[in-house]
């Protein structure tokens, strides 16, 4: 298996990039389904949600709308817990259908702060798609809609997230060794 060297630390290929896309292509066909003659808005978080949202997106048949907004709670290899305010988010949510477009929860912290912003302007609903979900360290209480994996509690880079700022071009995503 491919041995790659991010930064100090050494990561194997977990997720190729077949499976992934498989995988995006699946559940942009479920949201084409639920999501008929609804008009989404799809807010995808930065940095890492990029590529996942972009794949997606390209998978969609529906009428939908897609923002970009900042939020970030990590550092290195451990998320620091303190969600910092969101930039970029423009859009009035009211009465609209809202999915959240995450690249990987991990604790839950994040989203789980961050959700009352969102439900406060009244959205009509309310989803959640994560590529990646790590249930093992998931520490707060949130309905994820639409998961692409169920991943173990170890760090991965690749396919938009990164290791200190590396590592988000690589087309696989990797587990640290
Ligand atoms: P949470 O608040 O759920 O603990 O953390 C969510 C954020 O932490 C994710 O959006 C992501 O940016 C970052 N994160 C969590 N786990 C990993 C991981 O294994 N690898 C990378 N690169 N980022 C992670």
């Amino acid at each position: 298996m491919p041995v790659i060297k991010v930064h100090d630390k050494s990561f194997e290929t977990y997720l190729s990039e077949e499976t992934i896309l498989q995988r995006v292509k699946e559940i942009a066909g479920d949201i084409n389904k639920d999501y008929a003659g609804k008009r989404p808005l799809f807010i995808a978080i930065l940095n890492g949600s990029f590529m996942f949202a972009s794949d997606m997106f390209k998978q969609l048949t529906i009428e939908a709308e897609l923002c970009f907004i900042k939020l970030a709670s990590y550092k290195g290899l451990k998320s620091s817990g303190s969600v910092v305010t969101s930039i970029g988010l423009e859009d009035d949510l009211f009465d609209k259908e809202v999915v959240i477009v995450e690249d990987i929860v991990d604790t839950g912290k994040t989203l789980y702060n961050f959700l009352p912003k969102l439900l406060h302007q009244q959205p009509k609903s309310l989803k959640i798609a994560a590529l990646l979900h790590k249930p093992e360290a998931t520490e707060y209480p949130l309905e994820l809609n639409y998961i692409g994996f169920r991943i173990p509690n170890k760090f991965v880079v690749g396919y938009g997230l990164d290791y200190d700022g590396l590592g988000r071009n690589l087309k696989e995503i990797y587990q640290l060794i």
